[in-house]
């Protein structure tokens, strides 16, 4: 019978811990996040005491809730720490956790060479047991900071497959990571106090019922959350800032910069970061890519006849016909001005000038000025590797048969001649 109430204790004391400190770690932006860190960090001396020499009798084991349910939920804790804030915060913790034992191992070996006053009888220095509780802490501290590092890329690593799944990637991470824990921690125990087989199964069945155990209450949380994250913040609904980790948020925040304002196609800033890249990728695997100029015919007389704000609605509508025109592989950049450029990859000379061709067709039958008179493009195009292997190389090539395209007298896409090949 009490076996059942050591369970219920436990759960109790997991429930305890895990909501007082999601409540720190949830009010962090009122109260500071060193709340909530500081609160982690104290817990590590009690949890490591009573994972030392508190176990209590499970109907499934031995175990001890200094392992199974304060260690346990630390490091679910600093997942979701992350989670939460990023890796620069969740460093904090990890560091501060890694050199606050090593300072206090330190303090204790100094300590430890006191000879002390024995005050009364019932208060006797265990000194065998405070060194084996520094090997303890030393190792447990190497063991947390492995685990610490590991939850956090595991959960990366889930993101692969399965982006959307933060509850069932924090439970995943948490039991795998736990398991790995407990055989480090195990081992120690074994070697100092000799423990039995069963202080391992019965600690790690305790680990993984936790560990699916907090992951419930944090599906809890992010659903309490996300139903009234607008009260508690004044984030716009449907902003699910708070639900991406680091480098999602990352990743959001780059698809969203590097955009041209008026138009909203990538800026020339994206294009120098990614185009040259892209060449060279394809080239490194033997294939070809196309570089295209795109320039509007006679633009600056929409500016001088309708004014420059017709001028704009005109440049956008170009530019989300040519978005919408282009391959789903297809890149396109504002260049600059009425100018755009478009790399086509995995493509050679012909099937670019193809794909240009239509564009200019479609722009020339679909985009007119305010007086209803078409607007036409022309098109320079040069593909590596025969017109070069660099992107400056290709764009300077392309520049000139778009100034030959304008020669001949507009609306037109010139690619390589016969007398080039
Ligand atoms: P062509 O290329 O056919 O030789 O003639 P063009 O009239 O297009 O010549 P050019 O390339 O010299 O002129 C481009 C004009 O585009 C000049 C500039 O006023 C206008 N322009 C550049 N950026 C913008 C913009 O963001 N909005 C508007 N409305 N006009 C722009
Ligand atoms: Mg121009
Ligand atoms: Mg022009």
């Amino acid at each position: 019978m009490s076996e059942f109430l050591n369970l219920g204790l436990l759960l109790v004391e997991a429930v305890v811990y895990f909501s007082l400190m999601t409540v720190l770690l949830h009010f962090r932006h009122r109260i500071g996040l060193g709340v909530f860190l500081t609160a982690l960090g104290v817990m590590h001396f009690v949890e490591t005491y009573l994972a030392a020499v508190f176990y209590v009798s499970l109907p499934f084991g031995v175990v001890s809730p200094g392992s199974s349910v304060f260690f346990a939920g630390k490091v679910m804790l600093i997942l979701m720490l992350y989670i939460k804030e990023d890796a620069a915060a969740v460093r904090q913790p990890i560091y501060g956790l890694f050199l606050g034992n090593l300072v206090t191992l330190l303090v204790a070996q100094i300590v430890l060479l006191h000879d002390p006053v024995i005050l009364s009888p019932d208060q006797i220095v265990d000194m065998p047991f405070l060194r084996n509780m520094g090997l303890l802490m030393l190792w447990g501290t190497a063991l947390l900071y492995i685990d610490s590092i590991g939850i956090i890329l595991l959960y990366e690593r889930l993101g692969r497959w399965a982006p959307r799944w933060m509850v069932l990637r924090f439970a995943v991470a948490g039991i795998a990571i736990l398991t790995f824990d407990q055989i480090g921690f195990y081992a120690l125990l074994h070697y100092l106090y000799d423990a039995p087989g069963e202080v391992f199964w019965g600690g790690w069945k305790a680990k993984m019922l936790a560990g699916f155990f907090y992951a419930l209450l944090f599906g809890l949380y992010q659903a309490a959350f996300r139903d009234h994250g607008v009260v508690f913040s004044r984030r716009p609904i449907g902003d699910v800032f708070n639900d991406l980790t680091f480098r999602e948020r990352y990743e959001d925040l780059l698809a969203r910069t590097g955009r041209d304002t008026l138009t909203g196609v990538y800026d020339r800033g994206r294009m120098e970061i990614e185009v040259p890249r892209l060449i060279r990728d394809g080239l490194r695997e033997g294939t070809q890519a196309s570089v295209a100029i795109v320039d509007v015919d006679h633009f600056k007389s929409v500016n001088d006849r309708f004014g420059h704000q017709s001028g704009d609605a005109v440049l956008k509508d170009i530019a989300a016909r040519l978005a919408a025109s282009l391959r789903p592989d297809d890149h396109l950049f504002r260049y600059g001005g009425e100018e755009f450029v478009i790399l086509m990859t995995r493509t050679d000379h012909a099937e670019a000038l193809a794909v240009v061709e239509r564009l200019r067709q479609e722009m020339a039958t679909g985009v007119a000025n305010e007086a209803g008179e078409p607007m036409t493009i022309s098109i320079g195009l040069a593909t590596a590797p025969d017109d070069g292997h660099s992107f400056n190389a290709l764009l300077s090539t392309a520049d000139q048969r778009l100034y030959e395209a304008k020669s001949a007298g507009r609306n037109r896409a010139v690619g390589r001649s016969s007398r080039d090949i």
